[in-house]
């Protein structure tokens, strides 16, 4: 679904407050003011003569100039309006739209054309637990099972085959099963027809799992925990515990903020501007945002689109939603920026043969860039995904491992300025080659 944004709030009102929210960091700065100079890649800025060649607007007025060069006191204080003023902006929240709107103002004022364009998602949860005499342990209901309460004794059943069931009292129980052999449902009807109250299948290897019943359903709760939690259980049996399988999804609406220069997008720059619910996202991702916006507002160009995505943190259903709405006939590559405050081993992830065109530029800009083509941890993932995932060469800059994100230590004042320069002079070569090579 698409909807039209909401009347933005003032264009000299927010641009004057940024500003001065840049020269009080400027001040902060050790070396004493605001001025930005980034290492500009080989090419010359297509907005250095702006104020002679800029239209004039339908009342005769001039448009706000570009600016020459992104500004990283400006990224500065995107990144403390978002982490600061708003604060974590989770998926589906007042302050993630709060967030959007901010983000479609300033690109409204760059001279974009914006609109909010509104999705639905679903944020799964599973709050499945086991409360013994000692304490809790975490679980994780199996689909097919009952999302319900239960108490009862603990009883041992082995795999749950005839040698495990053999001389075990199932009726009014709580059953243990180890993981294996048997597919689940077989072990949980075993312990239906037993009279049992609840199933709990140990994981037979570290780590939890999620498992699923296949086709078969169980009025019992039905929960996995981890390898790990088996010499405690196996300590408890005959005790009393509780067994709580909670988990489903919640469905809720987020947005994406989608900026268009002119014409057909070919070249798209994108960022998710949502957090974790428990942290302010400064370094995931109102850095990699804020380095979107000061290279969008330098370098709109007919064909360029920005598009900030909402609810990523809860699985990419921003950029997926994005890629399934729109005809992406002329887009020809993304670049996506997740964390760009705190520079440790910086890395290019994705499109490889995008990735090696990127470094080619660098080079040929004279541009001596730590970024390095590179690989996420294994199940991270990040926007560029959704765009791969329909044939377009995407990538995701990325400013390397931050043990803060998604805590609520991932705060602005850990950001370095230096870092979020470094990014995104790599960004904006890596836009101006990639755009001046595919120039019409
Ligand atoms: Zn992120």
């Amino acid at each position: 679904m698409v909807t039209p944004g909401p009347a933005l709030s003032s264009t000299s009102l927010r641009l004057a407050a940024l500003l001065a929210a840049a020269v009080l960091l400027g001040s902060c700065n050790d070396d004493g003011g605001a001025t930005t100079a980034l290492a500009t890649p080989g090419t010359a800025s297509p907005a250095a003569s702006a104020p002679a060649s800029t239209p004039p607007t339908p009342d005769g007025a001039l448009a706000p100039a570009p600016p020459a060069e992104p500004d990283v006191d400006l990224a500065m204080a995107h990144i403390q309006h978002l982490a600061v003023a708003i604060g974590p902006r989770a998926a589906g929240t007042a302050e993630e739209r709060a967030a959007a709107e901010y983000l479609g103002g300033v690109l409204r004022d760059a001279g974009y054309e914006v609109t909010l364009e509104e999705f639905p998602f679903e944020d799964n949860f599973d709050q499945s637990s086991i409360t013994l005499s000692g304490g809790s342990l975490e679980a994780l209901a199996l689909r097919g099972g009952a999302d319900a309460v239960a108490t009862g004794r603990l009883v041992f059943a082995g795999i749950g085959d005839a040698a495990g069931l053999a001389g075990v009292t199932l009726g009014g129980r709580i059953v243990v099963f180890d993981r294996g052999v048997l597919p689940f449902a077989d072990k949980v009807r075993a312990a239906e027809a037993g009279g049992a109250l609840a199933v709990i299948v140990v994981n037979n290897e570290g780590g939890a799992f999620r498992g699923t019943l296949g086709e078969a359903e169980s009025p019992l709760p039905v929960v996995g925990v981890a390898g790990e939690h088996r010499a405690v259980l196996l300590a408890a049996l005959d005790q009393q515990v509780t067994v709580t399988a909670n988990a489903g999804a919640k469905p809720g609406v987020s947005q994406n903020v989608v900026a268009t220069a002119d014409g057909d997008c070919e070249a798209y720059l994108g960022a998710h501007y949502d957090s974790v619910p428990q942290g302010p996202g400064a370094n995931d991702n109102a850095s990699g945002v804020a380095v979107v916006l000061e290279v969008a507002r330098a370098r709109i160009a007919p064909g360029l689109c920005v598009v900030m995505f909402g609810a990523e943190e809860l699985g990419l259903w921003g950029s997926r939603a994005y890629v399934e709405q729109h005809a992406l006939d002329a887009a020809q590559f993304l670049l996506n920026v997740d964390m760009a405050g705190l520079i440790d081993d910086p890395i290019i992830v994705g499109d490889r043969g995008l990735t090696s065109e990127i470094l080619a530029h660098y080079q040929a800009a004279g541009l001596n860039s730590p970024l390095q083509a590179g690989m996420f941890p294994p199940f991270s993932s990040s926007d560029h995904v959704s765009f791969t995932a329909v044939g377009i060469a995407a990538v995701t800059f990325n400013s390397g491992d931050d043990p803060a994100i998604h805590t609520p230590q991932d705060t602005f004042e850990r950001i370095d300025r230096e870092s979020l320069r470094v990014m995104m002079v790599g960004v904006d070569a890596a836009l101006t080659g990639l755009l001046n090579a595919t120039a019409r």
